[in-house]
């Protein structure tokens, strides 16, 4: 018998593989069928890297006090419980990187893919099924974990080829976060002011240049930034006008410290990019923007609760955006500001390659 139309949907989006709770789809069910096989509507890609999202890596490192034996286990453990690599506390992922092994042919010739190709997931590994067999090595400073493993993808999973011209590493870092460059992108007008909180990290470099590029010459960026080291590239990127080094978790003295850097009767921008990977930053982040302006808020670590009753709270009807890790174009949008920039791409290569 022909499957139905919401079937062949259900299937491409990978429902089929959900153990519990049955009905649910793969993100936010609690557990995957990781078995490492792939049916015909599925392709199997060969694990070798996990760049894991960094509030879930934060997480994790600091459950695990940076100890690298006790961190692989706390990974082969989520996995091995949920069948993917979804941490149950920030509720994030990752991307990973791998080669096909086993092509679905009409997911190939949707994405110009063959066997034997390197990818990288435009898809978070909460989405995902994963199955490790072991954990070589683990990269601190870099979010990313060397292993052996083998993922499913289902035909609704975006996915990059990756290129030739830029470094591996540099390439798997930049498109963790490449809907953040692309999202800003369309939300930002040009002549507008912009702060971005989180500015030194790997999706705020992004997009402070996918901003620059946007806003023209005579839009303004804001810069805030809490590490010294990470404010240093910020500088050395030169694309912010201001630069701030404050701790959005404490919002009135963060008020005090970019109030100060621009004018203390104007200071407040039209567009608020949220880009840290730490809990307690919305109320910062309303602060910091017109009442009448825009907010994205990409980090995962942002709770909906302090967000929608804070902006209540103080009168505010600011118009706040979830960030979507999706975009048309989002993975060549990013790649291309690495190409664009040589700066950023020095700055990745410094801290990925
Ligand atoms: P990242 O490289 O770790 O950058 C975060 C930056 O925020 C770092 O420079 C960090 O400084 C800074 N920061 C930390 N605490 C701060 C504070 N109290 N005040 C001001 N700045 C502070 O992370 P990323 O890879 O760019 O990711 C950024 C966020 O995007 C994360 O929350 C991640 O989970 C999220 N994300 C969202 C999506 C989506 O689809 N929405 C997709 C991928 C990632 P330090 O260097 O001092 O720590």
């Amino acid at each position: 018998m022909p499957s139905s139309p919401n079937q062949d949907i259900f299937h491409s989006l990978g429902i089929h593989r959900v153990i519990e709770p049955v009905g649910a789809l793969p993100q936010p069910a609690w557990k995957l069928d990781n078995t490492p096989v792939a049916s015909s509507t599925e392709t199997l890609i060969d694990v070798q890297k996990l760049h894991i999202d960094s509030a879930s890596f934060t997480q994790i490192a600091t459950a695990c006090e940076r100890d690298s034996e006790r961190m692989s286990r706390h990974i082969m453990e989520i996995v091995a419980s949920r069948g993917k690599m979804h941490n149950p506390v920030t509720g994030s992922g990752g991307v990973l990187m791998g080669t096909v092994e086993q092509l679905d042919k009409e997911f190939g010739k949707s994405h110009s893919l063959a066997i034997g190709d390197t990818i990288v997931s435009l898809t978070s590994l909460s989405w995902l099924p994963l199955h490790l067999a072991r954990i070589h090595r683990i990269h601190l400073e870099r979010c990313e974990v060397e292993v052996e493993g083998k993922a499913i993808f289902f035909r609704s999973n975006p996915l990059a080829k990756l290129p030739n011209d830029l470094p591996q590493n540099l390439v798997v870092a930049a498109l963790d976060v490449a809907g953040a460059p692309a999202r800003v992108a369309t939300l930002a007008i040009p002549g507008q002011r912009v702060t971005v909180l989180g500015a030194g990290g790997t999706a705020g470099l992004l997009t402070l240049c996918a901003l620059r590029q946007r806003l023209g010459s005579a839009g303004e960026i804001i810069a805030v930034e809490y590490s010294e080291k990470a404010l240093q590239d910020v500088a050395s990127l030169g694309v912010a006008n201001v630069l701030v080094q404050a701790d959005a978790t404490r919002p009135l003295d963060l008020i005090a410290q970019v109030s100060n850097a621009c004018s203390p009767a104007d200071y407040q921008a039209d567009l608020t990019i949220n880009v840290v990977n730490v809990p307690h930053t919305e109320f910062a982040t309303i602060l910091l923007t017109r009442t009448d302006g825009r907010i994205l808020f990409f980090s995962m670590a942002t709770s909906f609760t302090a967000a929608a009753l804070g902006a209540e709270g103080m009168a505010r009807q600011v118009e706040m955006h979830i960030g979507n890790g999706y975009m048309p174009d989002h993975g060549a949008i990013a790649l291309q500001l690495l190409r664009d920039y040589p700066a950023l791409r020095t700055i990745f290569a410094k801290r990925f390659g």
